[in-house]
Formats: structure tokens, sequence, C-alpha cells
């Protein structure tokens, strides 16, 4: 078991079994799968393989913490939040190693996103305090009006494998907050960060004194046979869903039968568009930071770079002579700043839309090969003269890819952003604030980067329109998602 990357306080203690009321234990029937390094290709642990089974256990878990939980004081819920943001930071560097362990990205951007998950349960700790009922005379003057504020019930949480912490805090914090309580299915590939977390939660609430059974955890190599039951089950009441646009509308279809509430962080296909006003400088420091976080495996990574074309060979040059001093590597070596992609079949995909770029007339500036090394990499990339057809413009691309195509003006750049079922995030780099308005007012998105190539933070509401998704997480919006109103007329 190659597990030398981890620290062996890590290793030692990881719990790889399911997490049902409270106590870890194995798969009905046994069975485990391989969770692999994506820097080397090897087997790091074999974790339960819950059955559909396992996952109504869990279910009727939460369903049976849920009374306790809702009743407990808003203040102990912050407080228990409060204690796990405290552990998260202070064990910033085993979550960073498990992180980079079974996901792959740089240690620095492990620890990055360790601190950017925490911020979710530290925002969420001050928020538990903070949910608001109304009242007020009716319009009519007739009656008194009393909006109450109620968990909406167990929450079943699904989350995919590049943020292995994130994915689970942004979720998990407003629905203890809300005083719901959880069911999580990790994504297959990356489950062993969510079982470090949960078992943090169930220390945290066992010391406390509180209901352990309101954090359940089941991994699972066959997710349909797991989740249908689920969602055919009346006690589940709300299904929150981060992964791919093909995913979230098959999970629709079967959250319809129940009319369950939905929250669905989806696909993107991000513009990133510089204009003739753009510091270009600033632009590829941009870019960089847009592209290239997890070698480009990301929901709001630039995907399309549409550029002035009096400035695209200046910002063409700056990208590929950025992307020439990345180091491709191990994510835990020293000095690597582009780990491998998630699997190896992420790789061969990957290369198949780069060679169909280059067959609709695209040039190479850098990259377009596969590092000869073990685990599953694939080079930093920069395609310019690209037809705005091609595959690599038009799909999620999930790779440290960026093709370059030029337009004339303002409104060709925008009306190529918008030209996509997609909807998640765009990125504008202008000097003129006048432009950073007009481009805010048109672009089809749920969230915008004006000369930034970040955007995310725990206190704003994140997600998309169109087929990137429906609902928020982070801000006042994620509770709202685990929350129901309740009006009273008196
Ligand atoms: P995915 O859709 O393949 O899987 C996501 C999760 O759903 C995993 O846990 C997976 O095991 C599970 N799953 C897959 N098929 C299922 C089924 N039939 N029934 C139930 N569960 C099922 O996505 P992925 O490859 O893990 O993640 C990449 C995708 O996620 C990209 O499209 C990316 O843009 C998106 N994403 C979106 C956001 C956002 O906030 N909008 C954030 C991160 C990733």
């Amino acid at each position: 078991m190659p597990t030398s990357t981890l620290p062996p306080t890590v290793a030692a203690h990881l719990p790889t079994g399911l997490l049902i009321g409270g106590a870890w234990r194995p798969a009905t029937g046994g069975a485990t799968f391989p969770v692999a390094d994506p820097g080397t290709g090897q087997v790091l642990f074999d974790v339960a393989d819950a059955t559909a089974q396992d996952g109504l256990a869990a279910l009727a878990a939460a369903d049976a913490a849920l009374p306790a939980w809702r009743s407990t004081a808003p203040r102990e819920r912050a407080e228990l939040l409060r204690a796990v943001f405290e552990t998260l930071v202070a064990r910033t560097e085993d979550f960073a190693a498990l992180i980079t362990a079974e996901g792959g990205k740089p240690l620095a951007e492990s620890r990055a996103e360790v601190a950017y998950g925490a911020e979710y349960v530290r925002w969420y700790s001050e928020q538990a305090v903070r949910i608001n009922g109304l009242t007020r005379t009716a319009p009519s003057g007739a009656n008194r009006q009393l909006v109450l504020r109620r968990p909406v019930g167990p929450a079943l949480l699904i989350t995919p494998w590049n943020f292995p912490i994130a994915m689970i805090t942004r979720k998990v914090a407003p629905a203890l907050a809300a005083g719901c309580t959880v069911v999580i299915k990790p994504a297959g590939l990356t489950p062993l960060t969510t079982a470090l977390f949960a078992e943090v939660v169930r220390a945290e609430l066992a010391d406390r004194g509180l209901p352990t059974g309101i954090i359940n955890v089941v991994p699972t190599s066959s997710s349909s046979s797991l989740v249908e039951p689920l969602l055919a089950d009346p006690r589940l009441r709300k299904l929150s869903f981060t992964g791919s646009t093909e995913v979230g509308r098959v999970l629709l279809r079967g959250a319809a039968e129940g009319v369950l509430r939905t929250s669905m962080e989806l696909g993107g296909n991000a513009p990133f568009l510089v204009f003739e006003d753009a510091d270009i400088p600033a632009a590829v420091t941009g870019a960089l930071a847009a592209k290239m976080r997890n070698a480009g495996q990301t929901c709001v990574a630039a995907n399309r770079f549409l550029v002035h074309e009096s400035v695209a060979k200046e910002f063409a040059a700056g990208l590929t002579e950025a992307f020439d001093r990345l180091v491709v590597g191990h994510g835990a070596a020293g000095g690597t700043t582009v780990g491998p992609l998630i699997e190896e079949r992420a790789v061969d995909r990957v290369e198949q839309v780069v060679a169909e770029a280059l067959d609709d007339g695209a040039r190479v500036a850098i990259g377009a090969d596969r590092p000869r090394r073990p685990g599953w990499f694939y080079a930093p990339t920069v395609l310019t003269n690209v037809d705005p057809e091609s595959r690599v413009v038009r799909e999620e691309i999930f790779g440290p890819v960026a093709p370059i195509v030029t337009f004339a003006d303002e409104d060709e750049a925008l009306t190529m952003a918008n030209s996509t079922e997609f909807g998640l995030v765009a990125y504008a780099y202008t000097q003129d604030v006048g432009r950073a308005f007009r481009v805010a007012d048109r672009i089809e998105a749920g969230m915008l980067g004006i000369n930034r190539g970040m955007v995310s933070d725990a206190s704003a509401p994140f997600g998309g329109v169109k087929s990137s998704g429906l609902g928020r997480e982070g801000g006042e919006a994620g509770l709202e998602e685990y929350l129901e109103s309740v009006y009273v007329a008196i």
C-alpha cells in the first residue's frame, strides 16, 4: 500500500468503511473497491462498497436523527460547526496530503482547497444563528402573517471528485446549520477525504453528546443502484448534487417522482474574454489561475479564450511563456505546479479532443502531448487559430488545454460567449468600466470575474444558469437551499 505521501497518522487512522448511525462498518456482503493515486496509478486503499441496502440504512439513520437535530439550539449547531472549522484548519496538512494522494493536485493547491473548504464551515457556523422568519400585518389588515423557517429534512448529498473537501463542506455545512441530517455519496474516485472529514464531525458530535447519526457516508462503485432507491424513498426530502450535466439530468428525472427539493451544480464551459483595452500581463496571470487549477479539472475552468484580434498574438505569446514555466509532476513532489488528470480515460479524452481541434485547423503553441511517466498526465497546451465549432471549444475540456479564438468587436465577443447551453461562470478582462457593466448585463452566466481569474468565495452565491444548474451554494442563498417556509395566518 504506497501511502508514503500520506502522514502515518492519517494513513493509520483513516476510516475506510461506511458511516451509518454514528458507527463505521463494512458494506453489507463485505465488498470493497480500490482508490488509486492518479499521480502513480497505484492503489492507495480499498474502501467499503455500499449496497442499496446500506444506502437505505444510512437514510434510516439520518431520518431517525432528524427530530433531535432540528430541535438543537442554533447556537449549539453553530458551535459544532465552528469546532469542525478549527479542526480542519489545524489539520490542514493531513487533509492536503489526502487530497493530493487521491485527487492528484499539487500540495499547495490542496492546502488552498482546505482553507477554501473550511471557510464554508466557518461561514455557516456564523449563519446558523441567523435563520430569520417574518412577521407582518396582512395588506388587508385582517390578520397577522407569520413565516416560520424549518429544515427541509434528510438530504442526500452527491459530490464530484475534483474538490474532495470543498464540495463536501459546501453542502454539509449549510445542511447541518439549517437543522437537516445528511447522507453523503462521495465520488468513487476520491472518497478518502470525505471519510476523514466525516470522522472529524462524528467525533466532535460524540464529544458534545449530540446525535451522531446526523452525518452518514456511503461510498460506492455502483452509484445508480444505491441512489435510485433513495430518490424513491419518501423519507428523503432533499437532493443536492454537484457533477456533470448529464448525470444531473438523470437525477432530476429520478427526483421528479417524489417531488424532491433539488440543488444542481452542474458542468460549465466558461468563456475568458480579453478585450482590446485589457492589461495583457494581468490577463495572462488571470488566465493561468482560471485555467490551470487542478490541471484544468474544475467546473469554473476557463474553457474558451475569446481574445480581440488586435491583442491575440500578444496574449497567446504571454500564455505560452507562462505555460512553459509550469512544472508537471506528482502533486506531492516539491516544485510541481501541474498534477495528473484523475484517470487514464480522462487523458485519452483530452488527447482526442486536441487531435480533433488540430484536424479542424488549430495550431499548437505549446504542449499537445502526453508526458512519458507513471500516472495519468497531459502536457499544458495552448492552441491558436482554433475553429469555434471544434469540440475543444463547445465541450467542457477538463484538462490543461487553452484554446484561443479571436473576435472582432464586443458584440461578437458576447454572442460567442453566450453561444453555449452552459452558463456557470465567465471572465472578462477590460479596463473600461462601462464595458465591464455591459458584459455583466449581457453575459449568460451565474458568476462573472472582471479582471479576476477566480471568483469563488464561501460568502457569495456560487452556481449557474441554463444547463449549469439550479440553486446556489455559499452565502445566504446556500442556506435557503436547506430551509422551507411555513406560513401561519393568525
Ligand atoms: P459525474 O457527474 O460523473 O459524477 C458526480 C457524482 O455523481 C459522483 O459522485 C458520481 O459517482 C455520481 N454519479 C454518477 N452517475 C450517477 C448516477 N447515475 N446516479 C447517481 N449518482 C451518480 O461528475 P464528475 O466527473 O465526478 O465531476 C466532473 C463534473 O462535475 C464536471 O462536469 C464539472 O463541471 C462538474 N462540477 C460542477 C461544479 C459546480 O459547482 N457547478 C463543481 C465541481 C464539478
